[in-house]
């Protein structure tokens, strides 16, 4: 029995990070960048108004209040997508709207509010004219070309997480196309003669393959694509036929058949058509837990599949995959942040370790008066897959305790938290007002 460390670091041991793809810029989303994007353009392209108003020479504006307004005569008006025909010349402005270019001459731009735009046109005034209330600065309200980004510039490093605002950067350079780190395929495979498919009615003595769903959706939340390969039966033949149809994939992940029963026979598999890296590791649930590689040969050249094979008991397999399947296949999509983030929780039950694993305790997590607190679900059965539903974390009580009692500290991975939240800063933040 190895350490949920040495484990996850075998595991990691075996995985690569996969090769790159360009796609469209809206399928990257979530995928890590593997190309450095330098911009081919300034933005803004050119100097442009950040609201709508009046262009103005701001040396024409001095002096200028509500009760002592200063006239300027109105030249022209500009949409944003054209191009200013004219020049602001001392005493004129031009009505300018948000995002049009600035014209010549002008070198800040007073908002509607700012003029008697409206009290003008309510009293059908002059409107070739216009009354400035307040001076203003140069640049006032101008966004200036190339102040958001500079032609040339290194705008998007390779290795950077694509999320929905660096999409639109992407799209503001005009790009369609970027190369990330290709998604992995990772096959799923239940196994049991007890198994029967959700859209099978239910014979006495069986049951509903849960795992296949479970895992397939991890694999779709932490960026993987699941095939999913059917129920395996207990016999190493069957195994090996559902398992020969996944190898293509990038990683093979089992449910059941690797405890210590009569019909355990993931661990037969891996031994007889490839390597076991290890067995059962330190941890409940997910105690009996297989890993290893199931070799192959693609043109001409021998390689090797990770396998992972989840013990079958529904809360195991999805605690064993947030520990090993899930690390992997951030690393194979090139991500950085492996771990989960974890915070300090005061444990609201005694939670009892008796044989020296390390318990990971579904809870419920609450903060009050700036203190997160974890209390458990309920029964903790690895069976009661209700016991993950309404779960928000992971209780970690470490294998050197006999436990823990209510009022202790626990650390708690959280399952919904993203890895992309540092989990240094949150594990000595969250606990504010100590004592
Ligand atoms: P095993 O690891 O094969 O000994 O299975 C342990 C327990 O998990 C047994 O009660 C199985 O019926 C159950 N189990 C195994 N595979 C699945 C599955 N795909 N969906 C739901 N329960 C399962
Ligand atoms: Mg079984």
């Amino acid at each position: 029995m190895i350490s949920v460390e040495e484990a996850l670091e075998k595991v990691l041991s075996y995985v690569e990070v996969l090769e790159p793809e360009e796609k469209p810029i809206l399928d990257c989303l979530g995928q890590v960048l593997a190309e450095d994007i330098y911009s081919p353009i300034d933005i803004p392209p050119l100097d442009n108004s950040a609201m709508d108003g009046y262009a103005v020479r701001d040396g024409d504006t001095r002096g200028a209040s509500r009760s002592s307004p200063k006239d300027l005569i109105v030249v022209g008006e500009i949409a944003a997508g054209s191009l200013p025909t004219e020049e602001v010349k001392p005493g004129t402005a031009v009505r300018i709207m948000t995002g049009a270019p600035l014209p010549e001459g002008a070198d800040a731009v007073v908002q509607f509010e700012d003029t008697d735009e409206v009290s003008r046109k309510s009293s059908r005034g002059n409107l070739s004219q216009i009354g400035i209330l307040c001076q203003v600065e140069k640049g006032l309200n101008v966004r200036y070309r190339g102040e958001d980004i500079a032609k040339g510039e290194l705008v998007l490093e390779n290795g950077k997480l694509l999320r929905p605002s660096e999409i639109g950067v992407l799209a503001s350079l005009g790009r369609s196309t970027a190369t990330v780190i290709r998604r992995p395929i990772v096959a799923v495979l239940a196994t049991g003669d007890e198994l029967v498919n959700i859209d099978q009615p239910l014979p006495p003595g069986k049951i509903h393959d849960s795992n296949t769903y479970t895992v397939a959706a991890e694999i779709f939340r932490y960026g993987g694509i699941p095939r999913i390969l059917d129920i395996g039966r207990d016999s190493v033949l069957s195994l090996t036929e559902k398992l020969d149809e996944g190898l293509d994939a990038d990683m093979l992940i089992t449910s059941g058949g690797v405890s210590l029963g009569d019909y355990d026979i993931v661990k037969d598999v891996l031994a007889k058509r490839g390597e076991i890296a290890f067995w059962t590791v330190c941890m409940k649930p997910g105690k009996p837990l297989a890993f290893g590689v199931i070799n192959k040969i693609e043109q001409g050249r021998e390689k090797k599949v990770p396998l992972l094979g989840l013990p079958g008991n529904p809360v195991s397999s999805m605690v064993t995959f947030e520990q090993f399947a899930r690390p992997a296949i951030l690393k194979m999509l090139g991500k950085e942040n492996l771990a989960k983030p974890a915070i300090q929780a005061i444990i609201e039950d005694d939670v009892r370790n008796t044989d020296g694993r390390r318990i990971f305790a579904r809870v419920i997590v609450t903060e009050r008066e700036g203190k997160y607190y974890a209390r458990l679900t309920g029964p903790q059965g690895s069976g009661i897959l209700t016991s993950m539903a309404n779960a928000d974390g992971l209780a970690i009580i470490p294998e050197s305790t006999t436990g823990v009692k209510a009022g202790d500290i626990v650390q708690v991975q959280m399952l919904d938290w993203s890895e992309e939240m540092s989990a240094t800063s949150l594990i000595s933040s969250p606990l504010k007002g100590e004592d």
